[in-house]
């Protein structure tokens, strides 16, 4: 058994919203947004490996805080996994001596806080009993999906996405497929702006969802804070044909 611990899924902050990020087993991450910052001490120091969809901000706030957080506590380096696209956004934007240390050299490049792996659109990454895959995503920066499989069942995340051909293709090519958590960011009042930001809203997501061909659960996150009930409630008005709700922050999935 596999848990996926929801540690954030707004779209943004304020009262107890927290951006997106969800812990895996106790040692992965999935995005490491604002809800890295609940973690207590124990649980950031078991964080081994950070994947990251893309680099947008809501979406690796916490990852150079949690990094420097458990610097002297820390026996082994935190690994960041990315697309070599979103690895150079992290370098250049976020790792540059300017905003942040460049901690994949410290203290030394032979023996860093930080790693860099670099990953490839479909090519599956084994993690003890799990195995993450990179999808296609479309956003407006370099961004992916991601698969996270225990032979048993897989749990797929959009990132952030307009969703797009390439990602059902494949996504309707996992066999095992239990869970599809995928973003519907804006109300319907705000479907220019979601064009605009490449983002879904309902609409569009239910456009979206008619290429699902699995009868899989679907679990809507990131909804912006200042229409989130409206933008759940006009999702859940669709007419769907997969079960489809709200993904909590708090919740566990077992898989
Ligand atoms: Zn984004
Ligand atoms: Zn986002």
């Amino acid at each position: 058994m596999s848990t996926f611990r929801v540690l954030g899924c707004s779209g943004g902050i304020g009262g107890q919203n927290r951006t997106t990020s969800f812990l895996l087993n106790q040692t992965i991450l999935i995005d490491a947004g604002t809800g890295v910052g609940d973690l207590s001490m124990e649980e950031l120091l078991q964080i081994e490996h950070v994947f990251i969809t893309h680099a947008h901000l809501d979406h690796i706030a916490c990852l150079p805080l949690l990094i420097d957080s458990t610097i002297g506590a820390r026996t082994s380096p935190v690994t960041v996994h990315a697309t070599s696209a979103t690895i150079q956004v992290l370098k250049k934007h976020i790792f540059n001596w300017h905003i942040w240390p460049d901690f994949s050299v410290i203290p030394s490049a032979e023996d860093a806080f930080l790693r860099y792996e670099m990953h490839e659109l479909g090519e599956p990454y084994q993690l003890d009993e799990i195995t993450i895959t990179p999808l296609p995503a479309e956003h407006t920066v370099p961004a992916v999906a991601f698969q996270i499989n225990n032979d048993r069942s897989s749990i797929v995340f959009s990132g952030d996405t307009v969703g797009g051909q390439q990602f059902w293709q494949v996504v309707n090519q996992i066999t095992n497929l239990k869970t599809l958590i995928i973003e519907t960011a804006f109300a319907e009042r705000e479907l220019s702006l979601a064009l605009l930001a490449k983002h879904l809203c309902p609409s569009t997501l239910a456009v979206e969802l008619q290429n699902l061909a699995s009868h899989v659960e679907v679990l809507i996150t990131h909804l912006k804070p200042a229409d989130s009930d409206l933008t759940i409630a006009e999702v859940l008005n669709l007419d769907h044909v997969h079960p489809i709700r709200r993904l909590l922050q708090g919740e566990i999935l077992e898989f």
